[in-house]
């Protein structure tokens, strides 16, 4: 197993850290493995001048499974895009052919009093949001800001997928639906937009070869307030790279934290890339109070897709539970009668609680 491990800024390298503990304690001699440590967003531009140093790329591509931490930070607002941390990772998911993100929200029992929303909206959550990773406003061209003939800015954007890019992703979202509870919600915006028209006709297509997926539409408007008024009608929802995006952070809070979260990104084979769903936090950052277990769970992700290895997912899963079973909590999820404890003492506790299992 090779594993490239990029930490990136702010708490990416915390969590990282932490998640990394918890793989290598799994593993422990049962298989071989090597973890290779790299830089990227502004730790590349640190390091190269560039936020996806090209050794940085070359690992990548070597491994069976990249763990990803979060990239951003001050750099963020530097005139040249290409030199943004947030650049590295937008490139190592295209580059890789990344094109598929799994975000699964699952509400562990033992936090539903975390989440902001009433317990018997969310107890027993558990939905599965694929957005699609290659196409939409994120790369579509033109794009940039320019003047107009008064000499007024204009910016640019565009929304662009090729028929082929929403059939490869509505294929995967009728598998993972049909591995699941066999529900599939599209959300788009086909009232408005032409690209989302197309969209939804490509869907409607694919769904003649998944009769026993029951396909529905959303447009992205409505599907946010469901989300928040009845987030358990959602088996897997499929949706594109903007609307994905803006509707897995909602989904998050339905899980009590955006710490929580984990995600896993997968192109045509089993190298897939793992991360939080979460950014790199400089707020919290460098002082041991940021949630691992977004991360740790990320890697539990690594061992069920990549790796074949879903009895080392259910360990670490089970162990993450176990500590939440017994009252430990870092800042953001924690409650009264539960005990505050930090990132490092957290990624212990997971590694402590898989030792207890073994
Ligand atoms: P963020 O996810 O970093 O933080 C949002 C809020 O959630 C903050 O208040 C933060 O303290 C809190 N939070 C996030 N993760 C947490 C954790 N593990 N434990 C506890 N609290 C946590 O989003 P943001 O503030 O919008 O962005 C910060 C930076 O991260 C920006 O530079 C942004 O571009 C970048 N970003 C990167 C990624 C990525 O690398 N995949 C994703 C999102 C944002």
């Amino acid at each position: 197993m090779k594993i490239a491990v990029l930490p990136g800024d702010g708490i990416g390298v915390e969590v990282t850290a932490q998640a990394v503990k918890v793989v290598r304690a799994v593993i422990g001699n049962t298989r071989p493995c090597e973890i290779t440590e790299a830089p990227i967003g502004a730790a590349g531009v640190a390091v190269s001048g560039a936020p996806l140093p090209p050794e940085t790329l070359e690992l990548a591509r070597g491994a069976d499974a990249i763990l990803f931490g979060a990239v951003g930070g001050p750099a963020d607002e530097i005139p040249d895009r290409r030199k943004r941390p947030g650049a590295g990772l937008l490139k190592l998911r295209k580059s890789l052919g990344l094109f598929a993100n799994f975000r699964p929200a699952f509400l562990f029992p033992e936090l539903i009093g975390a989440s902001t929303l009433r317990p018997e909206i969310v107890s027993g959550l558990d939905l599965m949001i694929l957005r699609e990773l290659n196409g939409d406003l994120y790369f579509g061209e033109p794009r940039g800001v320019t003047r107009d003939a008064d000499g007024k800015r204009v910016g640019i954007n565009t929304m662009r997928y090729t028929e082929d890019e929403i059939a490869r992703i509505a294929h995967v979202g009728f598998q993972t639906a049909r591995a699941r509870r066999g529900k599939l919600c599209s959300v788009d915006k086909a009232n408005v937009l032409e690209t989302m028209q197309l969209w939804r006709e490509v869907v409607i297509e694919v769904a003649a070869q998944y009769p026993d997926v029951a396909l529905t539409h959303l447009y992205v408007d409505a599907a946010a307030m469901q989300l928040l008024r009845d987030p358990r009608q959602f088996d897997v929802i499929v949706t594109g790279n903007m609307f994905g995006d803006i509707l897995s952070d909602a989904a998050a809070m339905l899980t009590g934290s955006i710490g929580m979260l984990p995600s896993a990104s997968l192109g045509t084979g089993h190298r897939g890339l793992y991360e939080p769903v979460h950014g790199s936090a400089p707020d919290i950052a460098g002082r041991d109070i940021a949630n691992p277990l977004a991360a740790i769970l990320s890697a539990a992700m690594m061992f069920r897709l990549s790796f074949d290895w879903p009895q080392a997912a259910d360990r670490i899963e089970a162990a993450v539970r176990a500590v939440l079973a017994d009252g430990l909590r870092t800042a953001d999820i924690h409650q009264p009668g539960t005990q505050k404890i930090g990132t490092e003492a957290m990624g212990d506790a997971v590694v402590a609680a898989l030792r207890r299992m073994a």
